[in-house]
């Protein structure tokens, strides 16, 4: 299989609302080109240094999104270009972000990751953290920066019933904000689990080894 017909295969699987990131962290420029050629600009990273790097070589109209943990002292390399930070497991982090923005004279779209899983190696706030925030209207009080929706990692298991429950429960959340909020993304689902993200209502799908095969580190 090669990467153009991963692609799609995937696009015709997934509904058309659905919007498939491409993750292509540890993969070099030419696989990016390859599936930027075939059409596709939505890719994923969730490292700094070589998001940075392949933004600078990559044509400029690809929409990157940030995936991965972000620390404050790096939002500012990536503040004047980024589509969409995917990642933001802080009100620390969310302020620098609003610095950055409006430094670069832009609003930044983000999401919000939650905490699904409660593994100890994963990221972002708790459910009830969330629900204290929208109650509180702190994240209005941002003008440079744009809260879309919600992120979330759901546990490394083969549970299907486990991780279901995990998607569903943050749908769940998004439901109840969404309208208040004006959220329009929940972004779940890797290549092991996206089948079960979309059933929970996740219009946001990040896959990586599905489609440039897995990774060697
Ligand atoms: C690496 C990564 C993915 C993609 O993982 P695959 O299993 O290769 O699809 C998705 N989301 C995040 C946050 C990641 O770090």
């Amino acid at each position: 299989m090669d990467i153009i017909s991963n692609l799609q295969k995937i696009k015709n699987e997934i509904p058309k609302n659905v919007l498939l990131v491409a993750v292509s962290k540890t993969k070099p420029i030419s696989e990016i080109i390859t599936a930027y050629d075939a059409g596709h600009l939505h890719f994923g990273e969730n490292k700094i240094q070589e998001l940075v790097f392949k933004q600078e070589e990559l044509p400029k109209n690809i929409k990157w999104h940030m995936i991965g943990h972000l620390q404050r002292n790096k939002v500012k390399y990536i503040a004047s270009f980024i589509y969409l930070i995917h990642s933001v497991d802080s009100l620390k982090l969310l302020k620098e972000i609003e610095k950055q923005a409006k430094i670069n004279k832009r609003k930044i779209n983000v999401l919000i990751q939650v905490d699904i899983s409660k593994d100890s190696t994963k990221f972002g706030f708790s459910f009830s953290e969330i629900r204290e925030l929208m109650k509180s209207n702190t994240f209005k009080m941002f003008e440079h920066v744009s809260i879309k929706g919600f992120m979330g990692m759901a546990s490394y298991s083969n549970d299907k019933k486990l991780i279901t429950l995990q998607f569903s429960n943050l749908n769940n959340l998004f439901e109840k904000f969404k309208k208040s909020h004006s959220l329009n993304y929940l972004s779940m689902g890797m290549s092991s689990d996206y089948r079960e993200a979309i059933k929970c209502n996740s219009n946001i799908i990040r896959l990586g080894s599905n489609i440039f095969g897995n990774r060697n580190k």
